[in-house]
């Protein structure tokens, strides 16, 4: 194995430390819970009860007027949840300010009240420790934690805090640290998915998403999910709801295989709904997630290992993707982009594919001809029309290539006009610059095909062609899919242009990758059911 990059085996508890005798273990879903007075608290507990939550983490560092005993004795009574009792120091991120004594009497109150987990920051786990020793109750766990704020440490400095932490006698590991790339994440994997104890490993930050969505499968105790998006008690923390319908954390283990959407940004993508939601309904043993690269080729080098089965790539990654993988289909290479890579099972290699022209394609012809069915007659209607793209990136690239392919005369108008150029001059048409637009109408009934990020979520009110340009166009393509109605869109249909959205494309795309991914055939009538329900 290569140092830092990711191993796996299978992890197996078969007695927890408080006493609690577990088969196989599964991960469980804590809510953490964060209310001012005690009626609030309860509210919400029953909130993440009725979510699908498996125990809820009571911040008492939240509450106001807090009354210790009378306090704790209802929460622990009345929840109908196992409860875990935190009452986190600002010294270690929480709201805390008071004197520690006072916060660990609470903490042993919690204890002997019934509490079935304590959380102790490591700072201060000896000398508490020692001081409830010979009278921990059975059933009551205690978790020391750790959190850094700052960053990911090395393994080797991981797996010194983990020892520091078992010696304290500690129940239950929790680590949590921050990432400031993808790959910090891996780290984390390394420790949990070997860990002999049970260990909660945790990455704070968008970019350590991915630690809280496999949990199940690389070995942690227990992850987070909040009962309301941004409801949050650390950084990046996903929803139960989005966890256990979206990600299907229950049906996750360690022989999950993980795909994933590259991109940045990519929190607009909903390729995680439509695989998610097709792999559970096919009964398909993988789990779909976004994630947020800045560095292709470190992310490749890092998460090397063949539980990370493919990889779907949007923006800006397609073209570097395509130099970072072993092999790239002819399509892809011709196009100078893969939207799509596999990781083939025989040799581990990274094999790049494009699914962008055919869904693109697929999806125009089938506006011209006025269906979205992909049988028509033999020909392209797009042989011989004069075909302008709006961009020049990985989509461009793939709608240019497809056009000329079919036939049509190619135009391509970019921002960056060398870009343009270099694209015309690749696949044989002419580049005019993004400004030209305005004022170009050579002849009527012309394709337009925007694949800029222009008028996206959340710059909805941008379009890239002014609207009274848009009356030479017969049909108007958005490769744009949040909103699925754009402006561009909206005033292309004003003008009276058949339009397109990029939602078609979007679907066709998957469909091959979808194939690709699990070597099934892709449930068509699924995936447009899916993409019609989640818009
Ligand atoms: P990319 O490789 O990063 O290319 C982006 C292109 O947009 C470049 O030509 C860039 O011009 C241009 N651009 C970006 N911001 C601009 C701005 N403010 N003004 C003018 N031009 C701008 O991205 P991509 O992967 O091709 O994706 C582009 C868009 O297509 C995204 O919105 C993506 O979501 C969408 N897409 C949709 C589907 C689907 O299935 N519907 C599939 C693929 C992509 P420069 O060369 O000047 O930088």
């Amino acid at each position: 194995m290569r140092s830092g990059s990711l191993s796996l085996a299978s992890t197996d508890y078969l007695q927890l430390g408080g006493g609690r005798a577990m088969g196989r273990y599964s991960t469980l879903l804590c809510a953490p819970i964060m209310g001012k007075s005690v009626d609030q608290m309860l509210n919400k507990i029953g909130t993440a009860k009725a979510g699908g939550a498996d125990l809820v983490e009571v911040r008492l560092d939240y509450l106001n007027n807090f009354n210790p005993r009378q306090d704790i004795e209802i929460l622990v009574k009345q929840s109908p949840l196992p409860t875990l009792f935190t009452y986190r120091p600002k010294w270690e991120g929480g709201e805390y300010e008071g004197d520690e004594t006072k916060r660990w009497d609470a903490l042993r109150l919690a204890m002997e009240l019934g509490a079935d987990y304590i959380d102790v920051e490591l700072q201060v786990a000896n000398e508490f420790l020692n001081s409830i020793s010979g009278r921990k109750p059975e059933n009551c766990s205690i978790i020391v934690s750790s959190h850094n704020y700052q960053h990911t440490p090395s393994v080797e400095d991981i797996a010194n805090l983990v020892a520091r932490i078992q010696a304290t006698g500690a129940d239950i590991v929790k680590f949590a640290t921050t990432a400031l790339d993808i790959t910090d994440v891996a780290r984390v994997f390394q420790i949990t998915v070997h860990s002999q104890v049970p260990i909660i490993g945790l990455v704070m930050s968008e970019r350590g998403l991915m630690s809280r969505l496999l949990c199940p499968k690389f070995g942690g105790y227990l992850t987070f999910g909040t009962i309301e998006a941004g409801m949050v008690s650390a950084p990046g923390q996903p929803t139960l709801k989005d966890l256990l319908d979206l990600y299907n954390l229950r049906q996750m283990g360690p022989d999950t295989k993980v795909f994933g959407i590259i991109g940045k940004p990519v929190g607009h993508s909903k390729s995680p709904i439509l695989y998610n939601k097709a792999f559970k309904a096919v009964g398909f043993n993988g789990v779909f997630i976004p994630l947020l690269v800045d560095d292709v080729g470190k992310f490749f080098d890092v998460y090397s290992s063949p539980d990370f089965a493919g990889f779907s790539c949007t923006i800006p990654h397609k073209e570097d993707a395509l130099r970072r993988c072993d092999e790239v289909d002819p399509v892809a290479k011709a196009i100078g982009a893969v939207n799509c890579i596999i990781r083939r099972p025989s040799d581990g290699k990274l094999i790049g594919y494009n699914t962008d022209y055919i869904g693109a394609i697929t999806a125009i012809e089938s506006g011209l001809r006025g269906s979205h069915s992909t049988n028509g007659s033999s020909g392209s209607p797009l042989a011989g029309k004069l075909f302008v793209v709006i961009g020049a990136g990985g989509a461009g690239k793939a709608l240019a290539y497809g056009a000329k392919e079919k036939k049509a005369r190619v135009v391509i108008a970019n921002r960056t006009l060398d870009r343009a150029k270099e694209l015309a001059e690749l696949i044989g048409g002419e580049a005019i610059s993004i400004a030209e637009l305005e004022n170009f109408h050579p002849e009527n009934g012309m394709i337009l095909a925007n694949t800029t990020s222009i008028g996206m979520q959340p710059k909805v009110d941008e379009t890239p062609i002014p609207k009274q340009a848009l009356s030479s166009y017969s049909l108007v393509f958005d490769a744009v899919y949040t909103p699925k109605m754009t402006r561009l869109l909206r005033e292309a249909e004003e003008s009276g242009a058949t339009i397109v959205s990029g939602l078609e494309m979007f679907i066709g795309q998957a469909y091959e990758q979808y194939e690709r991914f699990t070597g099934l055939p892709a449930p068509k009538e699924l995936f447009r059911e899916i993409m019609t329900k989640n818009y």
